[in-house]
């Protein structure tokens, strides 16, 4: 048999397939990262960063940013739509905005402004306080600024004098009822606004986020309601506001038929809207540029079945027939990518603690005396065990394992003879499973042996923290070990965090056709730690996430790699403390340290400890406060 390699475990975990070209597997087992796609040459090991950190002083979980990424992804959607456009005959242009919702961190967003300064990418918000922060961070005045999101008179005056003061800020019509109270607030402020009217659109996608789009859609114009809108306008003379049409279908839109459709669908709107004499030149398509999070290539929902190229070609192109057709001329397109430009940047990194083995243990020699026959039956059951009656074992070793349960429950059987049973069963299991390896077609039970066989891995973070989107819509996202990849994993593992609740867990993993039930994982090695990658989480996971038994925002490291291919520490924040996760939730950290004292200084009164005791008691109460939140060495 030949040996194992890292190439084995790069096809295992399916890396090349998810990665976006930004990791890869080295020969010696460890997982890399690249600064752009395919960089071999500048690949950083992470294994080596992880160490780095540690050496530091910082501890796990961390959650790691590689922002040569965020520069690359930038890149990649400004220049594809460019050469779309430019091989097309496109007569307009493209222009991004980064929606700040998908990941408001101010270090991203400081980077995202960066970096996509050469491109003119612009900023959307969706509320006030995300307007209030576009308007810090944004420089460029040829990028776009869009405001989407329900409007009070303090977010539209917002919106009005960033117009005034140079942006290009587009205040985008959600609801019927705003475009009064703009036109109003706009000769009060004798500002010329710049509009756009949210459509909601026939056009549905699938997903999870269908509702965003669709008739039934929340926010938008339905076309009666544009209509009226245009009326407005031009009884107001301000018909010449209005520059942009606008729609959001929802978010990781996995099917490329759906994106086209919606396109049409804008674009006879537009069309509409320019001969009603509105002078419009925006196309603003929203978000929904999807992430392949499982490397299947296919319209699951963890997926996409397009390309960036294909996105970019598929939308200038209905786009151009569409708008050709009605003799209107091209449009400036946007769009608000969010998911695709972070998703790739950042990956969360974090040690195992500990493991349960659900192995069987070796039966007893004999059967106890006098026990109740089925444990015999049972016995009898693994001992008849073969390929083709493994079912019918199955079927019987359950049967007989539930009646000792309901025998034990009347005093029927004892402790022991019922930890027999338990013991038999979980061998024939095992048995079964050995087995079905070589069966073809299993059954719905048979499948889930696996899982139900599988080790706990106990992991330091939280999922409700960290993966927030893991635990409540069941999105997947890649998770492998980051070394020892030139080993075979020989453990079939689910994932628990520390957080002790039982929905705390991880039991579904990418898969290329569909879900694996398990992750292979290595054996630990003692005094060694085992270190894990969540992959793909730049995206909405870092402020959907709460603080769930009080576990905190962990720490977050920067790192750029260099032309020369060696790397440089950008930035450490370290994660929330005790006192801070405490006062999120309004206790006051200074008066709980007050009030303990006290009760220490009850119990050396009481001679419970001496003073002494109580100055080592205190000492450690407070460095608690002042700690990580999550495990540490
Ligand atoms: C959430 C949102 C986006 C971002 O969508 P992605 O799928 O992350 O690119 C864009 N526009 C609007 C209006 C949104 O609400």
């Amino acid at each position: 048999m030949e040996r194992w390699n890292s190439n084995k475990s790069s096809e295992l975990y399916g890396v090349s397939e998810w990665s976006g070209g930004y990791f890869g597997v080295a020969e010696n087992g460890d997982m890399m990262v690249m600064p752009e796609p395919g960089a071999i040459d500048r690949a950083v090991s992470i294994h080596q960063i992880t160490t780095g950190i540690r050496e530091r002083g910082l501890d796990m979980p961390v959650l790691l940013r590689i922002e040569n990424i965020l520069d690359s992804q930038i890149k990649s959607l400004n220049e594809t739509f460019q050469a779309s456009m430019q091989e097309l005959g496109y007569r307009g242009a493209f222009m991004g905005a980064y929606p700040i919702k998908v990941n408001q961190q101010q270090q991203v967003v400081e980077k995202i402004t960066h970096f996509g300064s050469r491109y003119h990418h612009g900023l959307e918000a969706g509320s006030k306080a995300e307007l209030i922060a576009a308007m810090g961070m944004l420089r460029d005045k040829n990028a776009v600024l869009i405001c989407n999101g329900y409007k009070d008179e303090e977010f539209i005056d917002l919106g009005l004098n960033a117009t005034k003061i140079g942006f290009n800020c587009i205040l985008v019509v959600e609801m019927p009822d705003e475009l009064p109270l703009i036109i109003e607030r706009a000769k009060h402020l004798n500002a010329k606004p710049i509009l756009g009217i949210r459509l909601k659109l026939t056009a549905q996608a699938g997903g999870h986020w269908a509702e965003s789009g669709g008739e039934r859609s929340i926010f938008g114009l339905n076309t009666r309601q544009v209509i009226q809108a245009v009326d407005l306008l031009k009884e107001a003379g301000m018909l010449h506001c209005l520059k942009m049409v606008h729609y959001h279908l929802g978010s990781q839109i996995s099917n490329i038929r759906e994106i086209r459709s919606a396109v049409n669908e804008a674009c006879k709107v537009y069309a509409g809207l320019a001969k009603e004499g509105a002078d419009v030149a925006y196309l603003d398509l929203g978000g929904g540029l999807a992430v392949d999070y499982d490397g299947s290539h296919s319209n699951f929902l963890s997926s996409r079945n397009y390309s960036l190229n294909e996105y970019c070609t598929d939308i200038v192109e209905a786009v151009m027939t569409s708008l050709d057709e009605e003799e209107v001329n091209h449009p400036t397109i946007i769009t608000e990518s969010g998911r695709a430009l972070v998703a790739y940047y950042s990956l969360l990194l974090f040690n195992v603690l500990d493991v349960t083995r659900f192995q069987p243990e070796p039966l007893p020699a004999k059967l106890p005396e006098d026990g109740p026959p089925q444990l015999e039956y049972m016995m009898q059951a693994l001992q008849s065990l073969t390929i083709r009656n493994i079912q019918e074992v199955f079927n019987d070793i359950i049967f007989y394992r539930d009646e000792t349960r309901r025998l034990f429950q009347h005093g029927q059987i004892s402790l022991r003879e019922r930890s027999v049973a338990e013991q038999i069963f979980w061998k024939t299991l095992n048995e079964i499973s050995r087995l079905a390896k070589d069966v073809k077609h299993l059954s719905a039970d048979l499948a889930d042996l696996d899982q139900i066989l599988s080790d706990f891995y106990y992991c330091n973070f939280s999922v409700f923290q960290s993966l927030p989107d893991s635990w409540a819509i069941g999105q997947l996202f890649p998770i492998m070990p980051i070394h020892r990849l030139d080993e075979e994993p020989n453990r079939k593992a689910i994932l628990a965090d520390i957080t002790c609740d039982c929905d705390g867990k991880i039991d579904q993993f990418i898969d290329k056709r569909g879900v694996k039930r398990y992750l292979p994982l290595h054996e630990l090695k003692p005094y060694e730690e085992y270190n894990l990658g969540v992959f793909l989480v730049g995206a909405y996971q870092e402020t959907l996430g709460d603080l769930h038994n009080l576990l905190g925002d962990t720490n977050v490291v920067t790192i750029r790699i260099l032309d020369n291919g060696e790397y440089e520490f950008v930035s450490e924040q370290e994660g929330d403390t005790v006192a801070d996760v405490l006062s999120y939730v309004e206790y006051d950290p200074k008066r709980l340290f007050i009030k303990f004292r006290n009760t220490a200084e009850q119990a050396v009164q009481s001679g419970k400890i001496t003073a002494q005791e109580r100055r080592e008691i205190v000492q450690m109460y407070e460095a608690g406060l002042r700690g990580y939140t999550y495990f540490e060495r």
